[in-house]
């Protein structure tokens, strides 16, 4: 989802309008909420002005492999550290050791660690190489950054274990070695394009399930194998990375995807029929017009009343639905069909490869496909993998414009 799409007009409405729904049947099992991987821009709050933290000690010894910083977690009023030797470093490089566990408050634009005051900033690890932080245990440091009253949590962690981290929480554990291959790779790529749009924030990315999931260093003995086979290897295109998206199943054809700001490569759509088998890829859900219209009007764009009609007015080339309009007491109101996927929640309609029929007394949306739709199709993947495609041809076929670079 796009930062645009989230400032319309509905956006407070962050909650799926679950009273929209009459009934909504994915037929299958439910993918994870873990694979609607919405791709572009991440919108990050704004932020207080603050004194740029200083960099934190680097996790890994291997210097050729780049260093990701993934926010854990913000304005947090407390937060607890433990580990194997747990330790602090703050702006000089040296280690303190701590005594058990570190409980740390923000304390008046700093940190307090028991009676210690220390700068915002200050990174924590374990002599292990790792560090536990809200029940779950992450490769490299957390460094702690204070942000307005609270604090926020930051893992510096170099890329290879990160990429573990995400293949390990988007792919499921019974999936072959070639599809998590052809995920590393898409991965890895997809956050060397992301770290080219480096700002002035003190993290690069999320662990929200928006842009790719990421649950810290427990990973398998066979995605750790598979990730380690593809070790510095990327998508690039034209002599850039190419910003990999991967979506659940993207319903018969990805969507081309534009390279983002900073000028990583675009994602070209092509017809896939692997994923035609995929879990819950044939859905529907079906509008109460009246609780529609309401919500409509609720968002100040309609007058109130039910909706009488509700089509898909625009498409993309590659097909999916752009656009839908809706008529309110004869008043046309059009709606980014993302927007709309949104409103009524993206777990119900789970992507816009959509169309949009009378359905008794409502409307019936009727797709294909879960997720954004654009790079590698998981479930696709796991189709061509199961039919013995090697990654290298199965991320053939869905970037079919780039080629595989090893960088390091
Ligand atoms: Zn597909």
């Amino acid at each position: 989802m796009s930062s645009e799409s989230r400032r319309r007009w509905w956006w407070p409405l962050v909650a799926p309008l679950t009273a929209l729904l009459v009934s909504s049947a994915p037929p299958g099992a439910t993918p994870q909420a873990a694979l609607v991987v919405p791709p572009p821009t991440p919108t990050w709050a704004p932020l207080p002005a603050q004194a740029e933290p200083p960099p934190s000690t680097r996790p890994s010894e291997d210097l050729d492999v780049p260093l990701v910083r993934v926010m854990l977690g913000d304005r947090l009023r407390s937060v607890r550290l433990s580990g194997d030797g747990l330790w602090w470093s703050g702006p000089d490089g040296r280690r303190h050791a701590v005594d058990g566990d570190a409980r740390v408050v923000p304390d008046r634009g700093a940190l307090r660690l028991g009676t210690q005051r220390l700068p915002s900033g200050t990174s924590f690890g374990g002599l292990d190489g790792s560090v536990r932080f809200s029940g779950r245990s992450y490769a490299g440091t957390i460094q702690l950054v204070v942000r307005g009253r609270g604090i926020m949590a930051v893992n510096h962690v170099d890329l290879e274990h990160y990429v573990a981290g995400v293949v390990a929480a988007e792919t499921l554990g019974s999936w072959g070695s070639e599809v998590k291959r052809a995920q590393a790779v898409a991965a890895r790529s997809y956050t060397l394009a992301s770290l080219s749009r480096r700002g002035d924030r003190p993290y690069d990315l999320t662990v929200s399930s928006l842009v790719q999931l990421y649950k810290g260093k427990k990973v398998d003995a066979a995605t750790r194998r598979a990730v380690e086979s593809t070790r510095g290897v990327v998508l690039e295109s034209r002599g850039r990375i190419v910003s990999a998206y991967y979506t659940s199943s993207c319903g018969g054809h990805t969507e081309p995807a534009r390279g983002l700001a900073g000028g990583t490569a675009g994602v070209k759509g092509v017809a896939d029929p692997w994923c035609a088998r995929a879990p819950g890829g044939k859905w529907h859900v079906d509008l109460d017009p009246s609780a529609f219209g309401e919500t409509l009007a609720g968002r100040g764009v309609a007058e109130g009343g039910p909706v009488t009609s509700l089509a898909v007015s625009r498409r993309t080339a590659a097909g999916q639905a752009a656009e839908v309009t809706a008529v309110v007491g004869g008043q046309a109101v059009q709606m980014k069909a993302k927007d709309l996927r949104f409103l009524v929640g993206p777990a119900q309609l789970r992507s816009t490869r959509f169309s949009i029929r009378r359905h008794g007394l409502g409307f019936r949306v009727e797709g294909t496909g879960f997720g954004h739709g654009s790079g590698l199709c998981q479930w696709g993947a796991h189709a061509q993998a199961a039919a013995r495609r090697d990654w290298q041809r199965i991320l053939g076929f869905y970037f079919p414009d780039a080629r595989l670079r090893t960088l390091y």
